[in-house]
C-alpha cells in the first residue's frame, strides 16, 4: 500500500505537492468514492483511481541493464554532486540501482522501479551469483585461488564459497573470473588483496541469469527483454 499522492505522482499526474492539492480539492476518486484525506493509502495495482473522472496510468515497471563505465558513482543522488549512474540514463520512470558497484568498477548494473525484483536479487539469503572479471597484480597460483574458493577471512568475517578461474596472464598480471554469492562492501577487491594480488581493474559480467552483452559499450544501456524479466521473477 502506498500514499495516494505518491501513486498519483508516479503515474505522472503532477508533482507530489500538486497532487495533494488535487486530492484536497475533491477531484480524486478511489474505487468510486471521493477521497480528500491526504494520508490515504491505496494499492496501486488493485485500486481504481480516477482524477477528474479519468483513470490514472499505472506506473510501468522498467528494467534497465547498464554497462557502467568507471568514474560514476552508484547512487541516485550524490551530495557532493559527482557524476552518478543516473547521469547515464534517460527514462521517465523513477528507477533505482540494484546493489552497487564501486566508482572505478565497470560492467553490469541493473536499474529498476520493481522493488520485488530488486529485493530478490540483493537479499543475502538468496545467494544470487555475481560474476566479475578481475585484472590483478601478479599471477595467483592454484593454492591462492582455492583459498578464495573455500572462503577467506576478511575484517568482517569469512567469505562464503566462491568460484574462480584463471582466464589469462600477461606481464606479471592476471585476469581472473570470480563468482561470489554475497554482496559485502568492496568484497572482490578485499578478497584479492588478502591473497596478495590486488585488483587493478574490475568488471561485473553477470548477476543471476543476466549477462553483459558484447554489443553494449561502456556507458550504454538497454531494456531487458520479456524472457530476461521472466527469469528474474
Ligand atoms: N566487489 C568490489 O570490490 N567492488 C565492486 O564494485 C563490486 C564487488
Amino acid at each position: 500500500m502506498e500514499r495516494l499522492q505518491k501513486v498519483m505522482a508516479k503515474a505522472g499526474v503532477d508533482s507530489r505537492r500538486k497532487c495533494e492539492d488535487i486530492i484536497e480539492a475533491g477531484r480524486v476518486m478511489v474505487n468510486g468514492n471521493i477521497v480528500t484525506e491526504l494520508g490515504t493509502k491505496v494499492d496501486p495495482e488493485q485500486d481504481k483511481i480516477l482524477v477528474d473522472g479519468e483513470e490514472i496510468e499505472k506506473e510501468k515497471k522498467v528494467y534497465i541493464l547498464l554497462n557502467k563505465p568507471a568514474g560514476f558513482i552508484t547512487t541516485v543522488d550524490d551530495p557532493k554532486d559527482r557524476r552518478t549512474v543516473m547521469d547515464l540514463i534517460n527514462v521517465k520512470q523513477r528507477v533505482y540501482p540494484v546493489g552497487r558497484l564501486d566508482r572505478d568498477t565497470e560492467g553490469l548494473l541493473l536499474l529498476t522501479n520493481d522493488g520485488d525484483v530488486s529485493y530478490a536479487l540483493t537479499h543475502p539469503s538468496h545467494k544470487i551469483g555475481k560474476k566479475y572479471l578481475a585484472t590483478v597484480e601478479g599471477v595467483p597460483n592454484d593454492n591462492k585461488l582455492e583459498s578464495l574458493e573455500r572462503g577467506i577471512k576478511l575484517s568482517d568475517g569469512w567469505t562464503a564459497p566462491a568460484e574462480t578461474e584463471l582466464v589469462m596472464n600477461f606481464n606479471n598480471k592476471a585476469i581472473v573470473s570470480i563468482t561470489i554469492h554475497e554482496g559485502r562492501n568492496r568484497q572482490v577487491k578485499r578478497m584479492f588483496k588478502a591473497i596478495g594480488n590486488p585488483v587493478e581493474e574490475l568488471k561485473r559480467m553477470k548477476i543471476g541469469p543476466l549477462s553483459l552483452d558484447d554489443e553494449l559499450k561502456a556507458g550504454e544501456y538497454r531494456y531487458l527483454n520479456k524472457n530476461e524479466i521472466q527469469q528474474l521473477k
